[in-house]
């Protein structure tokens, strides 16, 4: 299955598509991880996109197309993947399209804003493997403020800021929630209510995919 996962920053993308990766036995892919892990690498793509991440706009489309091919292109990806902030835009859809790929479904997360808000202003995540949590709604299970994969201190994306938030959303407004009417002309898009608890949000992705439990 080639599925993208579709919503606004902070809809819960990362955490369903962590339970549809174990599921569905393929991959995640996240160009925001990616684009996080090239920054504290110090590669020469980390240093372009740094600066434009922590103001909240868009990596250029051709920077975020040419890291996605790369790692489209590796073994683990070849009976599937799914696609956790990306397309961003209408050019990088069509870009998937130039690579050839075609994607089985588009699954839509419904969040509102005042609700996108709250979430990222409580998410922690795991600077060593990148775990997400939320010190209210998915608190870590073995240690206060510590990772339960592999015990490291959490932390607050630099990004998760209220002002920052603020212009991701207007960002997602403007440029990524056209590709809601471009995949549904396409016959390609779900939605999904993403609006209750992960765990009811998690039932409803899995009926929409079709996947037991
Ligand atoms: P979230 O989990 O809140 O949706 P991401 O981790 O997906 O955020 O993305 C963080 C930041 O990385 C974005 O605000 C943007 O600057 C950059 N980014 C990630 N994916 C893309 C993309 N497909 N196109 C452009 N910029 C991207
Ligand atoms: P995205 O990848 O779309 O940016 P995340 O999966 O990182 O979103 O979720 C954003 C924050 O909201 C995290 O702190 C996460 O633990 C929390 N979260 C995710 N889904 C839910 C939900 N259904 N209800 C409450 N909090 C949630
Ligand atoms: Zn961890």
């Amino acid at each position: 299955m080639k599925l993208i996962l579709f919503g606004p920053p902070g809809a819960g993308k990362g955490t369903q598509g962590e339970l549809i990766s174990a599921a569905l036995r393929i991959p995640t892919v996240s160009t925001g991880a990616m684009l996080r892990a090239a920054i504290k690498e110090g590669t020469e793509l980390g240093k372009k996109a740094e600066t434009v991440m922590a103001s909240g706009a868009l990596v250029p489309d051709e920077l975020v197309v040419g890291i996605l091919r790369d790692r489209l292109a590796q073994d683990d990806c070849k009976n599937g993947f799914i696609l956790d902030g990306f397309p961003r835009t209408i050019p990088q859809a069509e870009a998937l399209e130039t690579l050839g790929i075609s994607v089985d479904c588009v699954l839509s997360l419904e969040v509102s804003d005042e609700t996108i808000v709250e979430r990222m202003s409580g998410r922690r995540v795991c600077p060593s493997c990148g775990a997400t949590y939320h010190v209210l709604y998915n608190p870590p299970k073995k240690q206060a403020d510590r990772c339960d994969v592999c015990g490291e201190a959490l932390a607050q994306r630099p990004d998760d800021n209220a002002d920052v938030v603020r212009n991701r959303l207007a960002v997602y407004h403007r440029e990524t929630e056209p590709l809601k009417a471009y995949y549904e002309q396409k016959g390609l898009l779900r939605t999904v209510q993403g609006q209750d608890k992960v765990e009811e949000t998690s039932r409803l992705v899995r009926e929409a995919l079709g996947i037991g439990q």
